[in-house]
């Protein structure tokens, strides 16, 4: 796993957010406790980790949600972008910061599968992190470059294949949704292409639409609105229903590649061991935030919808997590693709 200081320096950043939050909860009796209980919490600003760039989908979710979640606790909630290694490096410092409710991970379908993409992956998905909540579960969409020759999936696959070694397919990192939509992608076409890791697809549509990678898998919050504006051509939306946001957008098995389907489920998780009061507390938050028009009306401009308040659960993400874990193994392991 590549560790860059930006890396060390916003791990660090959480360390020191955590021990604050540890000092305040000791020094005055307020925040979480040790006991199960909720205590004062939250009296201090909550920080959500983002494990991607600003501007990207997670990033976009997040934000929507942390507004009316921040009402809804009485506390401010800061987002911190902490990118790289397809969102495990945010993954692995939010398993290892304290576990006072101070400290929360916005993460996606990468959850459940860097186990299967990573040897040493630093962390266990079901057994260092307390889940909050599942959000949101969003389509994506095969984009490319404007002046991309292909006109339809059927015309890419044909071009792809017949131009592998020129062809360049961007995406987030290893264990990113966008890398694993790339990987099913490769797949259902019989092709190996160069991939372009970025830290995110926020930077990544912008090289996109300016014309210096070809073509990649990204979620409707980070496409939808260049799309709409004409600036990079879009083949399909990956989800066996079209997206109401984007109705003219063929769906994979509509365009020729049924076996083509993923959508990214997201969730907030919190370090093991955090009080169970503490994450009933934002549970609840999470399931108000969802229920807000606002973001309801956010969500679906951008061709996705909060999840059903029974799945804004600690339950429900935890069955969807463990179920996930399992089906992806299987098909990264199918796929042939190695851990590395
Ligand atoms: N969620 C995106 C992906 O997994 C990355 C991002 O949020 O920037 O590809």
């Amino acid at each position: 796993m590549r560790t860059t200081s930006r890396h060390r320096a916003a791990a660090r950043t959480i360390a020191a957010i955590a021990a604050v939050s540890l000092g305040a909860a000791c020094s005055d009796n307020g925040g979480s406790t040790g006991d199960g209980t909720a205590g004062n919490y939250p009296d201090q600003n909550i920080t959500f980790v983002v494990p991607f760039s600003a501007g990207g989908p997670t990033d976009t979710v997040t934000r929507m949600i942390s507004e009316p979640m921040a009402k809804e606790l009485g506390a401010k909630i800061v987002v911190q972008n902490v990118e790289g290694a397809g969102g495990t490096i945010a993954a692995g410092d939010v398993a290892r910061a304290e576990p006072d409710g101070y400290t929360v991970l916005m993460h996606h379908i990468g959850m459940s599968t860097a186990p299967a993409l990573y040897k040493n992956l630093g962390y266990k998905p079901l057994e260092d992190f307390e889940m909050v909540g599942l959000v949101t579960e969003v389509p994506m969409t095969i984009v490319a470059r404007k002046d991309f020759a292909p006109a339809t999936l059927q015309d890419l696959v044909t071009h792809v294949k017949a131009n592998a070694g020129k062809v360049t397919l961007a995406n987030a990192g290893i264990g990113a949704a966008s890398h694993l939509c790339g990987l099913l992608f490769q797949d259902a076409a019989g092709v190996k292409l160069q991939e372009v890791p970025y830290e995110g697809t926020g930077p990544a549509l912008t090289d996109l639409v300016g014309g210096q990678v070809d073509f990649m898998c990204d979620q409707t919050t980070n496409t939808s609105g260049q799309i709409s504006a004409g600036k990079v051509k879009a083949y399909a939306v990956t989800t066996p229903e079209r997206v109401k946001s984007l109705p003219d957008l063929p769906t994979t098995a509509e365009a020729g590649l049924p076996q083509l389907q993923v959508s990214v489920w997201h969730g907030l998780y919190v370090p093991a061991g955090t009080p169970q009061e503490v994450v009933q507390k934002l549970s609840d938050a999470l399931k108000k935030a969802l229920a807000d028009q606002g973001v309801i009306d956010q969500m679906a401009k951008l061709g996705t919808a909060p999840v059903p308040a029974e799945d804004a659960t600690p339950e429900a993400h935890r069955a969807h997590l463990d179920e996930q874990l399992k089906t992806w193994a299987k098909v990264i392991a199918d796929a042939g693709v190695k851990a590395s």
